[in-house]
């Protein structure tokens, strides 16, 4: 079966067909690393992850680009406040995002490009449109001008008379029309800058994206993928500028996930609900987190709150707890019989139905509905008097390969239970104080091994797992 996605650009679904047969480009816009992500940001990452992880079930290879913005006006704004270096900061931010998004089980991406590493080609870029009559210099800054591109607007499906009446010139902007955007601003004193053709300064944010797609990706790709608020301008000016510079082409499938609300209320600064990811991994297990993210199919709009977090909190249960009951009912027979080659084909209508889902625009929604019906069989299958090793084994084969798809890991039946952790705690401490440093350290280790992080505090030794 094909997989069909969403296109942004048609405003319609479409069945996928990647420029290179078992090959996808994706390129998905990354974060401006001035501060911890919020659940806001998360998403994306969840959600583009889990179709790229779909992907990779279907057997194809993925080149998987993420680009981190490391140098804008709320970096350099952030970094003067704390009166730290703008690398200081974005470095600092980068690591954390990173480690927010691992615990959240995003896989690393194939290239995590930056803008200051991207520089040349970015000056290049810019020196190319300006060449070809698409971009103007004014006054050390390089804007570029949507009138001589035809066809912008056909992402966000508005015409450019419509885009023209909502946009103004800031103060300072030394542009034609008020449509034209920076695609580099001269320095300002005493600004971090680089070198370029037009003297001292730094790119716009959209242009950066289009350089970096080209150097990793190439001209066209496949899927580019962003939040629902980057369609206009960000994606409108990426496609402007990357179709006017290379006359190609340049993503073939635009896709966009939807906002987050807290508590049926947008996200916003000045409602003060803003939801930092670092925070909610604090107490809740990642796994959770990602589930509940999943529960809602990706392009319409998901309202958290704590409730909804816990009722994902007891479904994911539910199937783990299946997952275990099969296991512990394992070791009694693998002779299969007629009933039981039956189980087997039974058991495979599932991965059909599941395959059918996630080929339907990444349905996670539905597919995590397939895994419930799959587990409620599964209890099913548990309550015959006789089983067979064989159909549990592939029930969880079955309920394992789905959550993988969807980026949860079950955890480990050898992990340790929170009682067993504080026990092991108390007596590496009692170790120390009778000073039987071996011991402490022997039980540290085994806790390390079992991704326990431990940490002392005044108040104590605390741990979380890792
Ligand atoms: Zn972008």
């Amino acid at each position: 079966m094909a997989i069909t996605i969403y296109n942004t650009l048609l405003r319609d679904k479409q069945e996928f067909k990647p420029i290179e047969d078992g090959k996808v480009r994706m390129y998905v816009c990354g974060p401006t690393v001035y501060n911890y992500i919020h659940i806001g940001n998360a998403r994306p990452a969840i959600v583009f992850d889990t179709v790229r992880r779909y992907l990779e079930y279907k057997g194809y290879q993925v080149d998987y680009v993420l680009n981190f913005t490391d140098v804008d006006d709320k970096i350099i704004k952030r970094a003067n406040e704390l009166g730290e270096d703008v690398f200081a900061v974005s470095n600092r931010y980068i690591d954390a995002y990173l480690e927010d998004v691992t615990r959240l089980g995003v896989k690393k991406a194939t290239h995590n490009p930056r803008v200051t590493n991207t520089m040349q080609e970015i000056i290049g870029f810019i020196d190319s449109l300006v060449g070809k009559g698409y971009a103007y210099v004014s006054d050390g800054d390089v804007y570029f001008k949507p009138r001589a591109f035809d066809g912008y607007g056909k992402l966000s499906h508005q015409s450019i008379d419509e885009l023209r009446s909502g946009a103004r010139i800031q103060i300072g902007e030394k542009k034609d029309d008020p449509l034209d955007f920076a695609l580099w601003k001269g320095a300002k004193e005493g600004e971090i800058s680089w070198d370029s053709p037009w003297g001292k300064g730094r790119p716009g944010w959209h242009i950066e994206c289009s350089a970096m797609a080209k150097k990793y990706l190439g001209e066209t790709i496949d899927i580019h993928a962003g939040g629902q608020d980057l369609t206009f301008p960000h994606h409108e000016n990426e496609i402007a500028q990357s179709e006017a510079n290379n006359g190609k082409s340049f993503a073939n499938y635009w896709m966009h996930n939807g906002y987050i609300n807290i508590n049926n209320e947008k996200m916003s600064k000045s409602l003060g609900n803003f939801v930092l990811t670092r925070d909610l991994l604090e107490n809740h297990d990642p796994n959770v987190i990602r589930f509940f993210m999943l529960s809602v199919h990706y392009r319409h709009p998901i309202n958290f709150s704590e409730e909804l977090l816990e009722s994902a909190k007891n479904s994911l249960e539910r199937i783990i707890t299946s997952y275990q009951n099969l296991e512990h009912r394992k070791v009694s027979s693998t002779n299969l019989d007629k009933k039981g080659q039956e189980w087997l084909d039974k058991i495979d209508v599932y991965k059909q139905r599941f395959e059918v889902e996630m080929d339907d625009d990444f349905n996670t929604a539905n597919a995590i509905s397939v895994l419930f019906d799959l587990t409620k069989e599964a209890n099913v299958y548990l309550n015959q008097d006789h089983t067979s090793d064989k159909v549990i084994t592939r029930f969880q084969e079955m309920i394992h390969g789905f959550l993988e798809v969807l980026g949860v890991t079950i955890q480990n039946e050898e992990s340790l239970l929170d009682e067993e952790i504080e026990v092991l705690i108390v007596e590496r401490d009692e170790a120390r104080k009778a000073r039987d440093f071996t011991r402490a350290d022997e039980i540290r280790d085994l806790l390390k091994d079992k991704n326990i992080i431990l940490e002392d505090t005044p108040q104590g030794v605390r741990w979380k797992r890792g």
